[in-house]
């Protein structure tokens, strides 16, 4: 059986192909890539796979794509050209990210006619996503006719907080008319490695009490008690909490008053600085974690203050998890600065023994894009290193909802 996730964006069009071999529950991935700059000058077509004696095999189609169609339809043609896929008919089914899943969303959700038009009525809610994500959707229906499509949301993981936890003090009507709440994103990711974690930690999920903080360009805390979501960094769009590459995370919205009022800067202006321009981009002036880090090792100090607002921030939301959790089995370190960058989990951690987390620093210092257990054997809380993986976790999740 083969199940062919996209992550479908608005110039771009990410894929894996998996094989899966239901009896032994084992994923292959068969084929992944990317058409990328849909629409624009320089589109090209990205797939690497599995050669025939298993030696991966990489290929770059350089050439215009000029919309989602076309580049699903080529994603299609190129699986077959190399052989990971010998036909249309051998796709059991299709799984989509979609970004905002709103309320009417808890669950990975077979797509049908009702399903879209409520993935179509989220689009206010996230303008840049779900356009793209939907499109996707509705290409992968008619070019694999009879096909199972399966809608995996970012949103879902979350839909379990408290209204205590999701609510804003701010008048009732806007929630009950406008849907304005916090959502919480990365769900799937942080639904991955928890599982992940519970399985290290040898208890089943449900037993868990987890922080997962998954640290990418885009980042953001969740506090999961016995395996459920109760609170999230992200809110209603993902631009709340942590300091992101280039977005500025939590900050008191008066401040957009200030610079309406002073500087004259309208929505857009404010939109693109809050979201683009911030972080630690805006901070220090670059917005990879390994710049901030090159330029903070020579002594460059608006790049030892980014690193230490971030960190700053990320403590804050460990602690503040640890006090509505109560308990805490484990902290999980994911994304791509989570899973390499030592020298931020072990700044997260410092100071921590009263909340039972003990980090073990050789430990830390050794675990670089792999799984690991990163604190000390007598330390409360565990702390651990998960990779993760949202592809996976989405075909996983298009499996059940086929089941
Ligand atoms: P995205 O949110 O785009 O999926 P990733 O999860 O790939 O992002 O994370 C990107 C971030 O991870 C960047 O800030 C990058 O600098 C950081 N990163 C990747 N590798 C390392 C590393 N070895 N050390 C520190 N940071 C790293």
């Amino acid at each position: 059986m083969k199940i062919l996730v996209l992550n479908s964006g608005s110039s771009s069009i990410k894929f894996r192909l998996f094989a899966v071999d239901e009896a032994a529950d084992h994923w292959q991935p068969a084929a992944q890539g990317a058409a990328t700059r849909i629409g624009e000058s320089g589109a090209s077509l990205r797939l690497s796979w599995q050669g025939d004696g298993g030696e991966p095999q990489t290929r770059d189609d350089p050439g215009e794509i000029p919309s989602h169609h076309a580049g699903i339809e080529r994603i299609a043609q190129v699986l077959q050209e190399t052989g990971s896929l010998a036909g249309v008919g051998e796709l059991r089914a299709v799984g989509h990210r979609v970004v905002h899943g709103g309320e009417a969303f808890h669950a990975p959700t077979l797509v049908d006619d009702d399903v879209i038009a409520a993935i179509r009525q989220m689009i206010p809610l996230a303008p840049l996503h779900n356009p793209a994500n939907l499109d996707g959707i509705l290409v992968a229906r008619e070019l694999f006719p009879g096909v199972p499509q399966v809608a995996v949301f970012d949103t879902a993981f979350h839909q379990t907080m408290p209204r205590t936890a999701y609510r804003y003090a701010i008048p009732g009507y806007l929630y009950r008319e406008h849907h304005v709440r916090r959502y919480g994103f990365h769900g799937t990711s942080h639904h991955y490695v928890a599982k992940e974690a519970a399985a290290m930690l040898g208890k089943p999920l449900s037993h868990c009490n987890l922080i997962t903080l998954h640290l990418g360009n885009g980042a953001s805390a969740t506090a999961i008690r016995d395996g459920a979501s109760i609170d999230t960094s992200m809110g209603m769009t993902p631009l709340e909490g942590l300091v992101m590459g280039s977005r500025c995370g939590d900050i008191d919205p008066a401040v957009h008053f200030y610079l309406h009022r002073h500087l004259g800067f309208d929505n857009d202006t404010l939109d693109d600085l809050l979201n683009r321009q911030s972080g630690l981009l805006g901070l220090c002036g670059v917005n990879d974690m390994r710049e901030v880090h090159r330029l903070a090792e020579t002594g460059d100090e608006d790049a030892e203050l980014a690193l230490g607002v971030a960190c700053h921030r990320l403590k804050k939301y460990i602690g503040a998890y640890a006090a509505i959790l109560g308990r805490v089995d484990a902290l999980v370190f994911t994304g791509g600065i989570g899973e390499n960058d030592a020298a931020v989990r072990e700044c997260a951690c410092a100071e921590l023994a009263h909340l039972g987390v003990e980090l073990d620093i050789d430990a830390n210092a050794g675990v670089q894009g792999e799984a690991g257990w990163v604190s000390r054997r007598e330390s409360r809380v565990a702390v651990l290193v998960v990779p993760t993986d949202e592809e996976l976790e989405i075909a996983r999740q298009t499996r059940e909802a086929i089941a």
